[in-house]
């Protein structure tokens, strides 16, 4: 069966996933309707433009850019083998979010390679997200700006879960997050700017967390993350894989990145605790990663 052009971008644009076509010298030459729903970035946007040109800038999990040196695309059309990675998508909105991409060549009729193809699927956990928010929102207990858990629901899942721990011995953990040096960041770029880094990071949580953990937010710029059935160790690779997320998420102003870090303190609730007692203890712990130069995690 032979379809016409319009035919063929008509089924382009209405795959689940994103794609998006790249020419030799990594320019975009086309971005279907999926990928400005998953980017946030329409076609026109980024048509015409580098890959690695502030736009899709993909992080690894440890928050390396892939877009000098390490692009699963490039190497796909430097050697025409197709390539499979889960990556960190810049949004247009400045949050990370978690993709699943699959790069093939694109070649002429002869086999010579003349582009890449990359296909990418959104892995993050953003529809349970969206249904527990529905709750929230019926209960008043969310927190309107970044759609969050607020503070007295985050309070009430503590209570929860110390009780839980205590009958059915089922560990949990707090990452308590505070922005480093925003008070300078507002002064420098103004209120509402500030307001939407606070609406990214949200985000970054809201599409990097597993559906039986809860973030919110604490206070003005902080943030809470209780983070169900954990160990040590995971919980201190969570939490740096958050921090590397903002790390490397920005808005775009005026041409140029602003981007924010985050300190934290981690820590696994233990047999007496209290609430006080958890979030006094996750606070110092905060406070010791300020003290270390901040954009840094502790944990104790
Ligand atoms: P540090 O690294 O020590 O945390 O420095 P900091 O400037 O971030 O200090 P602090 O944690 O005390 O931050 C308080 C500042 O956060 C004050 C205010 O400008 C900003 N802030 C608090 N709530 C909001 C908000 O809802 N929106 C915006 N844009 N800024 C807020
Ligand atoms: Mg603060
Ligand atoms: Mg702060």
């Amino acid at each position: 069966m032979n379809f016409s052009k319009d035919a063929c971008t008509k089924i382009i644009d209405n795959l689940y996933d994103g794609l998006y076509l790249l020419d030799k010298e990594r320019t975009i030459t086309y971005w279907n309707k999926s990928a400005e729903k998953i980017s946030g970035f329409k076609a026109d946007e980024v048509i015409g433009r580098s890959c690695s040109d502030n736009i899709l800038t993909h992080v690894d999990a440890d928050g390396n850019s892939l877009c000098q040196g390490m692009c699963p695309l490039a190497a796909v059309i430097s050697d025409g083998i197709p390539r499979e990675a889960e990556v960190y998508m810049h949004h247009k909105d400045g949050h990370r979010i978690p993709v699943l991409i699959r790069g093939t060549p694109l070649t002429d009729e002869k086999g010579t390679v003349i582009g890449g193809i990359e296909l990418f699927t959104d892995i993050s956990h953003q529809a349970g997200y969206e249904l527990r928010i529905k709750e929230l929102e019926k209960l008043a207990m969310l927190d309107s700006l970044t759609q969050l858990a607020n503070r007295r629901y985050l309070e009430k899942e503590i209570r929860n879960r110390l009780e839980e721990k205590k009958r059915f011995q089922i560990p949990f953990g707090i990452l308590l997050m505070d922005i480093d040096h925003f008070k300078h960041f507002n002064d420098t770029y103004g209120h509402d700017t500030g307001d939407e880094v606070l609406k990214y990071i949200a985000q970054t949580f809201i599409h990097n967390s597993r559906p039986f953990d809860m973030y919110g937010r604490w206070g003005g710029e902080e943030f809470l993350g209780i983070i169900r059935n954990i160990d040590t160790q995971a919980l201190w690779d969570l939490g740096n894989r958050l921090r590397l997320l903002v790390q490397n998420s920005y808005l775009i102003r005026e041409n140029k990145k602003l981007k924010i870090t985050i300190s934290m303190g981690a820590t696994l609730v233990k047999v007496n605790d209290t609430i006080e007692s958890v979030i006094k203890r996750a606070d110092q712990l905060m406070y010791e990663s300020k003290q270390k130069g901040r954009n840094s995690l502790t944990l104790g």
